[in-house]
């Protein structure tokens, strides 16, 4: 095909995760002819290898311990072998079946809205033009990069010995000993959920303390969760290298300290944007220090007709942060909307083990924002499941209000049902309500929830 009889479209998406088809579903619905580009499988991270399977680990493991608990509150799930134990590939089949059922509504849906669909990586050649790897070029006057992000290990000796989150969804069984490096998010979930199904795991930090940017008291009570859990926690401890020990691998410290040997390591240390060989820089296209594009709050690049959601930018890498940008920003393009995406009190939950639930600020950032005007409610309790099965897990609930009027600014859980809490008082917080108006709340009796609107 010559330049002149390239396809056309109005919109050309690079990239089929959480954001891109977000993207390219609105754009359609709005009578825009899109196309969207993706080698692998639809859905991105998010579906195949992050929020979806990952979520469906963390059930199977919530499971694994509620299980437990029952036994010790009478019920006959102590029949041998061992009930309490998962078979991995029983498991798996339905953990795949799921995603499987989300690429097929995906093709579905791509099918009905009549988006061109080209199971292929892309580059940009222009603002306009788009070159797939088999090179064959589209035209659209407009361009959305979705292309997301990917694990990064630490450039250390015998990294290549530790694997990803990537690895962990292939693993078909609990390995005996794990170590996690990292203190984020992946870290503190995969520990959790590896712990409750068996494994013995450690954790590196380097740092002093769990997921640094939440509250450091719910991250405190977390901490103490997983030590009774039988997680071994080692803050401050960088880690140096990793070393073979016939099939295993040990964890060399900075300090020269050599840890017992491991089934498997894997590395949580954070992850970068899928920005290079992309033809951004020939584009014009602009990008930060560490890679991301970057991005105005309308989600447009530096390059006028060039937008960007997801994890490939600067913003916080949460699937429904990229569904919600692109839907934005479509419904701006298309449909003459002006909303913008709201950045501040995006809430979002750690699936640890017990969860964690924030919205709004912790206290730290509240005092450097308002300085001492603070007002900080705690209701610290054993949930009513945990206190009959006499499992000493706790739960830990803070408010951060400020001014007179003690409007709350940041809402902070950790306890079991934290994830499904924080929704509600998440579109609370966002009204800007005030304490009183959760304490006008009537209570809902007996929940854990209840514990938020009784806070004195
Ligand atoms: P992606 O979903 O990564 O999609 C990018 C797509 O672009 C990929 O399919 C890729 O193949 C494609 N691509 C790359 N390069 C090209 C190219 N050159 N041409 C064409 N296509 C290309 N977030 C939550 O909100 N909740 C969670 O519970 C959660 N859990 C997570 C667990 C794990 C283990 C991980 C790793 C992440 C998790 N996340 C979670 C984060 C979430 O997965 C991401 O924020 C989200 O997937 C980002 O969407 P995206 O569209 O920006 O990128
Ligand atoms: P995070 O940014 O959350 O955490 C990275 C961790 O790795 C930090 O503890 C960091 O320590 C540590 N680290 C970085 N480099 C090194 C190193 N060289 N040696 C030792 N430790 C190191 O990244 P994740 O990979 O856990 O997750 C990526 C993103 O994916 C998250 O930020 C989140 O937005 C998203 N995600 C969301 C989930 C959810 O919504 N439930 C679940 C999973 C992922 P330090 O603090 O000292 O820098």
């Amino acid at each position: 095909m010559s330049e002149s009889e390239q396809a056309q479209f109005d919109l050309i998406v690079v990239g089929g995760g959480s954001g891109g088809l977000a993207g390219a579903f609105r754009a359609a619905e709005h009578g825009a002819r899109v196309a969207l580009l993706e080698p692998s499988l639809l859905g991105g991270t998010c579906v195949n290898v992050g929020c979806v399977p990952k979520k469906a680990m963390w059930l199977a493991a919530d499971i694994g311990a509620k299980l437990r608990m029952a036994r010790s509150l009478g019920f006959a799930v102590d029949a041998p072998p061992q009930p309490c134990e998962l078979d991995w590939p029983t498991f798996i089949v339905h953990r795949q079946r799921y995603i499987a059922g989300i690429h097929d509504s995906y093709r579905k849906r791509l099918d009905k809205a009549g988006i061109v669909v080209a199971p292929m990586r892309a580059r940009l050649l222009d603002a306009r033009t788009v070159e797939c790897e088999n090179g064959a070029r589209m035209g659209a006057s407009r361009i959305l990069i979705a292309t997301g992000g990917h694990a990064v290990k630490p450039a250390i000796p015998g990294a290549e010995l530790g694997g990803t989150s990537d690895d962990f969804f292939q693993w078909t069984a609990a390995p005996t000993r794990v170590a996690l490096v990292g203190a984020g998010y992946i870290a503190v979930e995969l520990a959790g959920v590896l712990q409750a199904l068996g494994s013995q795991v450690e954790l590196f930090a380097r740092g002093q303390r769990l997921l640094e940017g939440f509250d450091h008291e719910i991250t405190a009570q977390l901490a103490d969760d997983y030590r009774q859990s039988g997680v071994r926690l080692h803050f401050g401890h960088p880690i140096a290298a990793l070393e073979a020990d016939g099939a295993q691998v040990r964890v060399r410290g900075a300090d020269g300290s050599l840890s017992e040997p491991f089934d498997q390591v894997l590395f949580a240390t954070g992850r970068k944007p899928n920005s290079a060989g992309l033809g951004l820089e020939s584009a014009g296209v602009a990008l930060d220090a560490d890679g991301f594009i970057r991005i105005d709050e309308r989600s447009a690049t530096s390059v006028d007709g060039i937008d960007a959601v997801g994890d490939v930018t600067t913003d916080p890498p949460l699937t429904p942060v990229a569904i919600a940008a692109a839907r934005r920003l479509m419904d701006r393009v298309y449909a003459g909307a002006s909303a913008t995406l709201d950045r501040n009190d995006i809430p979002t939950v750690v699936f640890a083990h017990p969860p964690i639930g924030k919205v709004g600020l912790t206290e730290d950032e509240a005092r450097q924002r308002h300085g001492d005007n603070l007002h900080i409610y705690r209701a610290g309790f054993r949930p009513m499941l945990y206190a009959l099965a006499e499992s000493p897990q706790r739960s830990l609930f803070k408010l951060v209000c400020v001014g007179q009027e003690r409007r709350v600014v940041g809402i902070h859980l950790v306890g079991d049902a934290a994830d499904e809490m924080l929704q509600g008082f998440a579109v609370a917080l966002k009204r800007g309500i005030t304490l009183d108006d959760l304490r006008d709340t009537v209570a809902i009796h007996p929940t854990s929830a209840e514990e938020v609107v009784l806070m004195r």
